[in-house]
Order: structure tokens, then C-alpha cells, then sequence
């Protein structure tokens, strides 16, 4: 079957159109089986399409027109014809090959009448259909009552390199496992779509997945790529999720990690760190000197805690860390060995630099939130920086009967 008649068919079983496919010799090259009902006669393959049209006039003329002109459709109106009313349309196919759409309005409804006085559109309609599958990126295909893959586009066929269409039949391609492993067939998986999208992994390539009922028997499956829409999505979520001036994680992610880390009940120190007097780095050397030393803090840090760790800027020039850890001790000793790399290197620009930290330790209790614990860390912060600076304070969980205090 070619794709306009698959299309076509989806049409015909509501019994309304029905079509002849005629040649430039004006002979019959193939008919929907119901159209015998407007004929006198069984019109073969071959025969003269004249012999089993009513007559009327002007239909040979505009028959032969349609062969030449591309997007020509013609329509008389209502024929009648062994007692049925009908309009005759004509329409350019191919270059060989017109279409005789015949389209039965004798039980019409007022609506159905108005709607057929559009069949000029209708037959542009299959045109348009014809041209979009054609020129599909998607893959798409046909399936039927026996649940095997009776139609598949030229972009599917590439896709599963089979030059036609009898190569993917004989290979009898299940895609349904993909999706699922407890889906049996296209049917189940035309139910399990209902009429939504879902998203389908082939190999490295993610699809979107849409299914459409044609007649009672046949489903038609569409496969639209958007592995690299996915791509672009990710690297754009990976930018919105990190700092554009230090490249570490900005602290709306941080914050999701850290609700994810609370419920894997890690043994974690929570930290925040804050650059020591740097309103006089920008003051003495701009703001430019500033960024720079920045982007030198946030790299130092990240280099020196380990890949499962996490760091994130709160905002200016203060820095989040989670240090995963099996008990406090060695958190603060981390720590300290972190305020001492710092405090031992020379910054470019400025040279030497301190910073102060703020260590909160997850306590094992169901009150200490990610809140309790930022809370908390700030605090060690507060009196880090009033006890002189460049150190690391420990602020230990407080509680309260079962509460636990902030
Ligand atoms: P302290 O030791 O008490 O932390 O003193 P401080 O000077 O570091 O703290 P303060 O909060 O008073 O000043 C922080 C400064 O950081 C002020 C602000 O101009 C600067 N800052 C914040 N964000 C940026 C940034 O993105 N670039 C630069 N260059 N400076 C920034
Ligand atoms: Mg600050
Ligand atoms: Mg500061």
C-alpha cells in the first residue's frame, strides 16, 4: 500500500469517501473496495475509467487537466448515481497517477453537507499529508490488526537500515520493549501511550514517542528525536545550576544536594566559608583584582576537597562546603587543613589571603534540617570572625528534650 492509501483507507472506513486511482491513459489502476456500490460495474484494473463514471460534462477535460497541473483539484458537486448522491472530486497524485475521490452525501447531515462543500480543501488536505510524511524527520509507522508493521516512512527506514519496507517486516522490529519490558505489543503499547508522549531510549538516542489510532486495526507511531534538544537541555541546566564567575554550584542546587544528602543519612560537616576582609581587596585593587581572586578561592577549594564532596557559592564571598566524613574529628581536621592551604598560598595580584569557617556537623536526629544545620554553620561563622579570623569553629548541636535548638 502506498501512504496516501493507508491514509485514505483511515478515511474510507467512515464510509464516507471512497476512490479510484486513474492513469494518463485514464485507466483504472487500483479502487477502494466500496466503490462498487456507485458502479454499474466492477471496475477492473485497466478499464476505461470513463465506463464506469456517470456521465456528465466536463469530467474527461478536467481529468487530463489534473495530470498536468501539480496542486489542481477539481470537485463537482453532488452526481447522482444509482440512487446515491455524491461528489466527484479530482485530484493530482502523481505525475502518472490522478485521484477520483468519491465521496458519498446522501445521508449527509446538514453539518456533513457543509463540511463536504470543503472537500476542495479535503483533497488539498491528503496533499499536505502526503508531503509531511514525506518530509518527515520523525520516524513513523504503521501498524496493524496482526500487530506487525505494515507502513514505515523513508526516515525509519533509514533509521534501522533497511533499504524498504520488506526488510523491516521480515526482521518483525519490536520496538515495545524499549519503552517497557512487560508491554507484549504495539496494541499494549498504543494503550499504554493513550493518547499522551512518552520518552523512548534507542541506543544513544532519546525519542518522544506518540501513537494515533487508525480504524479499529491499525496504530500509527511517531518517533521524534530530541537527543540533541536533551543535550542543549542538560548543558543549560548544567549552567544554570553553576556560577558563572567561579564555576562552582550555585546555592539553589547546593541546597537540593544537601535535602538529598539528609535523606541518605550521610555522616556529613556542613561549612561555610568567608573570605576575610575582602572589602579591602576590592577597595586597594578594584573590583576586577576581586573576581580574579574569586575565581582563584573557589578553584583552590574545589581542588582540594574530594569528587563525592560539594561546594557551592552562597553568594559574594562566601562559599558552602559538605564534607562527607565518618566522624567530626576528621571533618575539622579536613577543615583546618583547608584554612591552612589557603592561608600558605600566594594569590595572584594580592598575594596572601585568609579566610574563615564555620562547621556544623550532621547531627543524628530527625530536628537537624538543612536549615538547623546552615543555621548553625553561620553561627560558627559569626565567631570565627570574632575571635580573630582565618580559624575554623565547630558549632555542636543543641537540644532540647527531642527539639533541636537553632
Ligand atoms: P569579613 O572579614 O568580616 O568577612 O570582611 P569582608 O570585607 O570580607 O566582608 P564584607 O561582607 O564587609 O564585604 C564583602 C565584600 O565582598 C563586599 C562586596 O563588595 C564584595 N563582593 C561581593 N561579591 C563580589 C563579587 O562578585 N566580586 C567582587 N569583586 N566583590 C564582591
Ligand atoms: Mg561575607
Ligand atoms: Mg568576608
Amino acid at each position: 500500500m502506498t501512504n496516501i492509501q493507508i491514509i485514505l483507507n483511515t478515511i474510507l472506513s467512515k464510509n464516507i469517501f471512497e476512490y479510484l486511482l486513474i492513469d494518463r491513459d485514464l485507466k483504472v489502476v487500483n479502487t477502494s473496495v466500496g466503490v462498487l456500490k456507485y458502479m454499474e460495474n466492477v471496475p477492473y484494473e485497466g478499464d476505461d475509467v470513463l465506463m464506469h463514471m456517470p456521465e456528465f460534462l466536463g469530467f474527461e477535460e478536467k481529468l487530463k487537466e489534473v495530470f498536468e497541473k501539480k496542486d489542481f483539484t477539481y470537485t463537482f458537486k453532488t452526481i447522482q448515481k444509482n440512487g446515491y448522491y455524491m461528489n466527484i472530486s479530482l485530484d493530482h497524485y502523481n505525475h502518472d497517477i490522478a485521484l477520483v475521490l468519491l465521496q458519498n452525501i446522501t445521508k449527509m447531515t446538514q453539518a456533513q453537507q457543509q463540511l463536504l462543500q470543503y472537500s476542495n480543501e479535503t483533497t488539498l488536505l491528503y496533499h499536505a499529508l502526503q508531503k509531511i510524511i514525506d518530509a518527515q524527520n520523525s520516524l513513523l509507522f504503521v501498524t496493524n490488526s496482526d500487530d506487525r508493521i505494515e507502513f514505515a516512512n523513508q526516515t525509519f527506514l533509514h533509521y534501522f537500515h533497511a533499504e524498504n519496507l520488506d526488510e523491516i517486516k521480515a526482521k518483525a522490529l519490536k520496538l515495545y520493549p524499549y519503552v517497557n519490558k512487560n508491554i507484549k505489543s504495539y496494541n499494549e503499547l498504543h494503550k499504554h501511550i493513550r493518547g499522551s508522549e512518552i520518552n523512548l531510549n534507542i541506543g544513544n538516542d532519546t525519542f518522544i514517542m506518540q501513537s494515533t489510532a487508525i480504524e479499529e486495526t491499525h496504530r500509527l507511531f511517531t518517533l521524534s528525536r530530541v537527543t540533541d534538544i536533551y543535550e542543549k537541555k542538560k548543558s543549560l541546566e548544567a549552567e544554570v545550576e553553576v556560577d558563572a564567575l567561579t564555576s562552582v554550584y550555585r546555592k539553589k542546587y547546593f541546597d537540593l544536594r544537601l535535602e538529598q544528602l539528609l535523606k541518605e543519612e550521610n555522616n556529613f560537616a556542613l561549612i561555610v566559608v568567608d573570605i576575610d576582609d575582602f572589602k579591602a581587596v576590592n577597595d586597594n585593587y578594584g573590583h576586577t583584582v576581586g573576581d580574579d581572586v574569586l575565581k582563584e578561592f573557589a578553584f583552590l577549594l574545589k581542588k582540594n576537597i574530594r569528587q563525592d564532596d560539594l561546594i557551592a557559592r552562597w553568594g559574594g564571598e562566601e562559599f558552602l562546603l559538605v564534607l562527607k566524613m565518618d566522624d567530626l574529628q576528621r571533618a575539622m581536621d579536613r577543615t583546618e587543613t583547608l584554612r591552612k592551604m589557603l592561608d600558605e598560598h600566594t594569590f595572584k595580584h594580592i598575594g596572601h589571603l585568609t579566610a574563615s569557617f564555620g562547621l556544623a556537623w550532621r547531627g543524628q536526629c530527625d530536628c537537624d534540617d538543612a536549615n538547623s544545620l546552615l543555621q548553625r554553620a553561620d553561627k560558627a561563622l559569626y565567631k570565627a570572625k570574632n575571635n580573630g579570623k582565618n580559624r575554623v569553629i565547630l558549632k555542636k548541636l543543641e537540644k532540647r528534650g527531642e527539639n533541636c535548638i537553632v
